[in-house]
């Protein structure tokens, strides 16, 4: 639809258009538009009008007059009773009507919902709520307009928008948190150095002195500044020793858990000081990776607590660590039966689905579903074979490839958090288990 923008100021104000022309019988009125000949009951429409007048000026100002008449059309053409109202639960084909069918799944989700609060009353919607539905979804919860949308006339240049993002995130850096949590021994150092392909994390087959196990579960960050290719990441990679270490380990997920509320809190106060910085340092644990060990027995006890206690608050990535000691079929075997063990427990690993997810998230996500937890090697010396550096494990009877998924899904896992999933993370950190803390925290000191 070629239409210039809102505010459009050669257009008739809303009050003398659409609806009112039809009710004044104007031989201007689109035919479509008939609201005065079967007059919904009195006090209903008593009810229609006093809504109208309340939101009319919002429909002048946000929408142009043909966007508004698109929307009565469709109202009225999925009131085919010309009752004046339609089911709540048609609001979505109507939307469909008059945008096409352009709205992702998620978009028509809290469509639905909305739709669902305006008619929770009466179970039906009347014109002006429908409108007022559409201009709320239109300005606060998708670009997709659809046929509404406004044609251009020519190139403007504000595609380059992308361009002036990556050159400021490009100055800025990115951050990154990630937590190693798992028995020592199992290879956390050693596989966070594969990922990174650097010492970002001290293994205790280093030469330096062994690190004792400590008494309790300690909670150790080191940050490191990495680069490639001009993209500079500050890197926090937060080890918890002493997990799973102790003669009673009933509570070890709890400095786990302090700990990751801590950051929260951090942010919080930063996020509502008076004086705040323009952008606020985050050190939110993005990603939790809990190894397990490789039993060939499921989940323990242990295992299946501490996850359940961190699922809220983290992103948990469940992974099997040191996979090269267990044959193709153990390992499989193993991996089914710690699913089951993870579906029953009811334990929220990541990705979650709780949330439907639109097509796109929904491609990336079911693979990475389909093989958790991840049998995962790590290695951070390479071996050089046939003249090529390759990271592996040697042993007397063959070499693993850490890096060929054929031997093990280590590529997967770094694929997944490096190259995939990385920003998912973040806004998942964010979006959700941020915002749970935030509101619990606004809740408990009375905020509405
Ligand atoms: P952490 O205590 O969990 O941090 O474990 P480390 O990374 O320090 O590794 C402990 C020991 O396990 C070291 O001797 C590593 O060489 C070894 N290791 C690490 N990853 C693997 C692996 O994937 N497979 C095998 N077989 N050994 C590993
Ligand atoms: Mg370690």
């Amino acid at each position: 639809m070629a239409e210039t923008g809102p505010p459009v100021l050669d257009e008739e104000p809303i009050q003398k258009s659409g609806l009112e022309k039809v009710e004044e019988g104007s031989p201007k009125a689109p035919v479509e538009i008939k609201l005065s000949s079967e007059a919904p009951p009195k006090k209903q429409r008593r009810a229609k009008l006093k809504a109208k007048d309340s939101s009319d000026k919002a429909a002048t100002q946000l929408l142009t007059e043909s966007q508004i008449t698109a929307l009565e059309n469709a109202f009225k053409a999925g009131d085919v009773e010309d009752r004046g109202v339609v089911d709540a639960g048609q609001v979505q084909f109507i939307v469909q009507q008059v945008l096409g069918d352009v709205l992702t799944v998620s978009e028509v989700r809290t469509l639905v919902q909305k739709g669902e609060a305006v008619g929770a009353a009466t179970g039906v919607i009347n014109l002006q709520e429908f409108k007022d539905l559409l201009i709320d979804l239109l300005h606060t919860t998708t670009t997709r307009w659809g046929a509404l949308q406004t044609s251009l006339d020519g190139y403007v240049g504000f595609d380059t928008v992308l361009e002036q993002q990556r050159k400021k995130f490009l100055k800025k850096g990115f951050e990154f948190n990630l937590m190693v949590v798992g028995e020592s021994g199992l290879g956390k150092s050693t596989l966070v150095n594969t990922l990174f392909k650097s010492k970002v994390s001290r293994t205790s087959c280093t030469n330096e002195p062994p690190q004792k196990i400590p008494k309790t579960v300690e909670i150790n960050t080191v940050t490191h500044v990495i680069e490639e290719k001009n993209v500079r990441l500050r890197l926090s990679i937060t080890d918890t020793p002493g997990f799973g270490d102790q003669v009673n380990n009933e509570n070890c997920w709890l400095p786990i858990y302090d700990q990751i509320n801590k950051q929260f809190d951090k942010y919080l106060t930063e996020e509502r000081s008076v004086v705040r910085r323009k952008q606020i340092p985050d050190s939110r644990i993005h990603c939790c990776l809990y190894f397990i060990a490789p039993t060939g027995h499921g989940l323990k006890a242990l295992d299946i607590s501490c996850m359940k206690k961190l699922h809220d608050v983290v992103n948990i990535i469940p992974v099997i660590a040191k996979a090269d000691t267990m044959t193709i079929e153990e390992r499989d075997a193993f991996k089914d039966r710690i699913r089951e063990d993870i579906a029953e427990a009811e334990i929220k690993v990541y990705p979650s689905s709780l949330l439907p997810e639109d097509e796109d998230v929904l491609q990336a996500n079911a693979p990475i579903r389909k093989h958790l937890p991840l049998a995962v090697v790590g290695n951070d010396r390479a071996l050089t074979i046939n003249n090529k550096s390759i990271l592996g494990r040697q042993t007397k009877w063959g070499f693993v490839e850490v890096e060929n998924p054929n031997h093990c899904e280590f590529s997967f896992l770094r694929d997944m958090l490096l190259r995939t999933h990385m920003q998912d993370l973040k806004d998942t950190t964010h979006e959700e288990h941020y915002e749970n803390y935030r509101r619990q925290k606004l809740s408990e000191e009375g905020n509405p």
